[in-house]
């Protein structure tokens, strides 16, 4: 299977790790971005979403909580050191 989770070059460690970019506190979403910090840094999770892998296979990415992520994941990505990022739209998914 071409996009198995498990797949070798999804626990590559040469991407290149950002510096920790501050999320807004939304109300109460302190551990929601405790775990978005963490999802960020788990490389092969990372590897495997930001491959679109899984949006080549998403059956509703209007409705995805997975897609939102990977959104999340991109904006993160561009987000510059000292800079804050809103996760709102991630946190809404999830509502
Ligand atoms: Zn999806």
């Amino acid at each position: 299977m071409a996009d198995n989770i498990l797949q070798a070059s999804y626990f590559k460690q040469d991407a290149v790790i950002a510096e920790p970019v501050g999320l807004t506190n939304l109300g109460n979403t302190c551990f929601i971005n405790s775990v978005l910090q963490c999802l960020v840094y788990t490389l092969p999770l990372r590897n495997y979403f930001l491959s679109d892998a899984h949006r080549m296979r998403c059956k509703s990415p209007k409705a995805c909580v997975f897609c939102e992520l990977i959104t999340f994941w991109k904006q993160y990505l561009k987000t510059e050191k000292g800079e804050q990022l809103s996760p709102d739209s991630f946190v809404s998914a999830i509502k």
